[in-house]
């Protein structure tokens, strides 16, 4: 197998950063119409980047192939199946409130 199935690595790592970009702008978009009270017309939504196009998950598979599924529906540039685990919490609030879940009498002080 000699065909390349995903981009190399410095066109792959553009790709991802220009996707997270387009995620993190979509919703701040969104977070602005939700603060206007969901007003008409909603904001024009931004023009998909034109480098994400055509973009493959490339995770490795339990048959040790590229994984040719789409890998636009993450801002991490993977699939469905390989967007990967969460990464918990960020904020201190959500932090508390996580804490709030599955702790023993010891660990959650009331
Ligand atoms: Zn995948």
């Amino acid at each position: 197998m000699s065909q390349h199935l995903t981009s190399p690595p410095e066109l792959r790592k553009r790709q991802i950063l220009a996707l997270r970009a387009f995620y993190n702008e979509s919703e701040a978009r969104l977070e602005e119409w939700k603060q206007s009270g969901f007003q008409y017309p909603p904001p024009a939504s931004r023009p998909f980047p034109e480098i994400c196009k055509g973009m493959k998950c490339g995770a490795k598979t339990r048959k040790g192939h590229p994984c040719k599924n789409d890998g636009t529906s993450f801002p991490s540039g993977r699939c469905k199946f390989h967007g990967g685990a969460s990464t918990g919490p960020l904020t201190l609030e959500g932090k508390k409130n996580s804490s709030k879940n599955g702790g023993t009498k010891n660990t959650n002080p009331k």
